[in-house]
């Protein structure tokens, strides 16, 4: 970090104090913020979110946004597709649509988006991993690099994945809920793989709009295979993270958003859909 001392008018001064008093934005935090806007800075931390969790949980499959579009708000994050067409996995500002079929393609610019998470990525920490012989044996590791439950953290997990799990969901051929949809998914399981998991980490008390707990899609080396993560082994792994303490959400305006019942807490069926295996 560097120490940054300019002088500026007192009428300048006046609007950062009263901006400071009213919104209780630290002063660092309006100035940085202001510079990184007047300067076009990507948003740094902050979580860009189409629809809800619980409305994927509800069947709203419908695309809300292009894939152009939601790469505009970072390059780096997970979602699903149009129709819970595949997994996605958006890294170094491609954005991949990994398939029921097995196949992994650069997503059509396009293609419509019902749900996803991205954020332009910047690494806070970098963190060699033991070795872990499970999915909660990851998590275990990546709860000590966290130093709160209260806020959204990006992670980006890479090396040679001794035994890797994943899952894609299958296109929704008519009505259907999450539930429902997760139970005809295609398990892919690879061996001694190079590749990189995507994801997040979201607190409690997001259930009703996110997965609670961590969210990791993987993406293989070679960008030939990937999926949601159900389980992995590996014996070293670097682990990249980033907090988010900013958090935007597209809410859709689509027909299926607007008359679905979203007052359910979703958690449960999320539970069920994301972590079966
Ligand atoms: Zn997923």
């Amino acid at each position: 970090m560097k120490i940054l001392k300019c002088r500026v008018s007192q009428s300048l001064w006046d609007l950062i104090e009263k901006r400071h008093k009213t919104s209780g934005e630290s002063i660092n935090h309006i100035i940085a913020t202001a510079l990184a806007d007047g300067l076009k800075v990507p948003d740094y931390g902050t979580l860009f979110q189409v629809s809800t969790s619980g409305a994927l949980v509800e069947g709203v499959y419908q695309g809300a946004i292009s894939v152009a579009e939601l790469m505009k708000h970072g390059d780096f994050g997970l979602g699903t597709f149009e129709d819970l067409d595949g997994e996605m996995v958006a890294l170094n500002g491609q954005c991949y649509q990994a398939r029921a079929d097995g196949t992994v393609t650069i997503a059509d610019q396009k293609a419509h988006v019902p749900f996803a998470v991205v954020t332009n990525f910047k690494p806070e920490q970098t963190v060699k991993l033991p070795s872990i012989s499970s999915f909660n044996g990851l998590t275990r590791h990546l709860d000590q690099l966290r130093n709160t439950e209260n806020l959204f953290f990006a992670l980006k997990i890479e090396g040679t994945f001794d035994y890797i799990k994943t899952r894609v969901v299958c296109k929704a051929k008519g009505p259907e809920t999450l539930v429902e949809s997760a139970g005809k998914q295609t398990e892919f399981e690879f061996s001694d793989v190079k590749g990189t998991l995507v994801g997040f980490w979201t607190p409690e008390y997001a259930r009703t709009i996110n997965i609670a707990g961590y969210h990791l899609h993987f993406l293989t080396d070679n960008h030939k295979s990937g999926g949601h993560l159900l389980d992995c082994r590996a014996k070293e792994l670097t682990v990249k993270i980033e907090h988010s303490a900013n958090f935007r959400m597209a809410i859709p305006e689509t027909a299926t958003f607007l008359k679905a019942d979203l007052t359910r807490d979703p958690s449960k069926e999320l539970d069920q859909a994301e972590r079966q295996h």
